[in-house]
């Protein structure tokens, strides 16, 4: 029998956000012990083993595998990082750990498209946008699904625990490629807009040296803006001195929200500093801040989960698979929430945000096509 992998432990309750007297408290050892195993100095009993998984939510494998890669604070984008606790912060890190370990095992046990991911530091974010948009063949029109477009071109795009608050996205570079995990509980036209975000940081801010924090935010936002609404279509529409009512009318051409859409008119210079201030205090006012009353979009969903897990018996051979991962279902689940609707275990809370059906009315014939064989 191998020893256990004292930093798979590590990593396990790092996911849960536990300390290791918290493990040994719930453990009913001493704090010395856990460190002991995690140190690799004593190993556990099969029993203890037992339990570690219990309380931990993984399989006992789990814990008997390699080394998982690590991923330094400092090289993924937060957007919140400041509202951040410590531990809320190591659990999105341990989830961005195991996450790379999911997508490397779907590399190896499927053809997936490669990362097509160019490196453009220090362009100006608009300009860096144009790149993408003529490198992926997207011309200048509007972008139809931002999910499905991100994972044709190898981005492993993953649910975001529902338990970590406060983070709109993040992603980050692995050895296997780029990753962007996405909050779910946002808007159809937020969730767009933070993946054009995180893309920004991906192909922005990957190299050493990067602008301060503040400085890459607002590059990432820039690039987003060009990249959903680029200047040439934007000009071309009938949107100088919009309205409120004409730009909620005109946000669906770019499926951004209203407020996104404003900022945009003003940084185009379509709309004077005061009646950007106007439109936006009544925007305010009507919720479109946090929300989109006005014709509002249905969330994106993941292609490529759709084809592991959509219909049977791709799904149960994936699920069977991804045991070797040492992920329980529920565990598993939690990377693909809100971008795919499963029942694996029989459904629990993923089930409710179903979107079944919605794959085919959010498709559009310029979506470029994903093709997942097996391996
Ligand atoms: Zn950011």
């Amino acid at each position: 029998m191998n020893r256990l992998n004292g930093s798979r432990l590590r990593l396990a309750r790092a996911r849960r956000g536990w300390s290791a007297s918290r493990l040994a408290r719930e453990m009913n050892v001493t704090l010395r012990t856990v460190q002991r195993w995690e140190r690799e100095e004593v190993d556990p009993t099969d029993e203890s083993v037992t339990e570690i998984a219990r309380l931990l939510d993984f399989r006992r494998g789990f814990f008997y595998g390699e080394d998982v890669e690590h991923l330094a604070a400092q090289n993924v984008s937060f957007r919140a990082l400041s509202k951040m606790s410590a531990g809320a912060r190591d659990g999105a890190i341990s989830a961005g750990r195991i996450g790379t370990e999911i997508g490397r095992w779907i590399q190896e046990h499927y053809v997936v498209p490669t990362e097509d991911l160019p490196t453009l530091t220090g362009y100006d974010p608009e300009m860096a946008a144009g790149v993408m948009r003529a490198r992926w063949g997207l011309g200048d029109a509007p972008i139809p699904n931002v999910l499905h477009l991100l994972e044709a071109h190898g981005i492993r795009v993953f649910g975001m625990d529902p338990n970590i608050q406060h983070v709109d996205a993040f992603s980050f570079t692995s050895k296997f490629g780029a990753v962007i995990f996405l909050n779910t509980s946002k808007t159809g036209e937020r969730q767009r807009f933070d993946l054009a975000h995180e893309l920004g940081h991906l192909v922005l801010h990957q190299e050493a040296g990067a602008a301060t924090p503040r400085a890459t935010e607002s590059e990432a936002h820039g690039f987003a803006a060009s990249f959903l609404m680029p200047r040439s279509d934007v000009v071309a529409q009938p949107l100088w001195r919009a309205g409120m009512q004409t730009v909620l009318h005109a946000k669906g051409r770019w499926r951004v929200s209203a407020m996104a859409l404003a900022h945009r008119l003003r940084e185009l210079g379509m709309l004077t500093e005061w009646s950007y201030r106007d439109l936006c205090i009544s925007l305010s006012k009507e919720g479109y801040r946090t929300k989109e009353d006005f014709r509002p979009i249905v969330p994106e969903s993941s292609i490529l989960f759709k084809k592991l897990l959509g219909s049977e018996p791709a799904r149960s051979e994936f699920m069977s698979l991804a045991e070797e991962l040492g992920l329980t279902d529920r565990e598993f689940k939690r990377y693909v929430f809100g971008l795919f609707p499963t029942s694996i275990d029989g459904g629990d809370s993923v089930g409710k945000l179903s979107r079944e059906g919605r794959d085919s009315r959010d498709a559009d014939s310029q979506t470029p096509r994903l093709r997942v064989v097996k391996g």
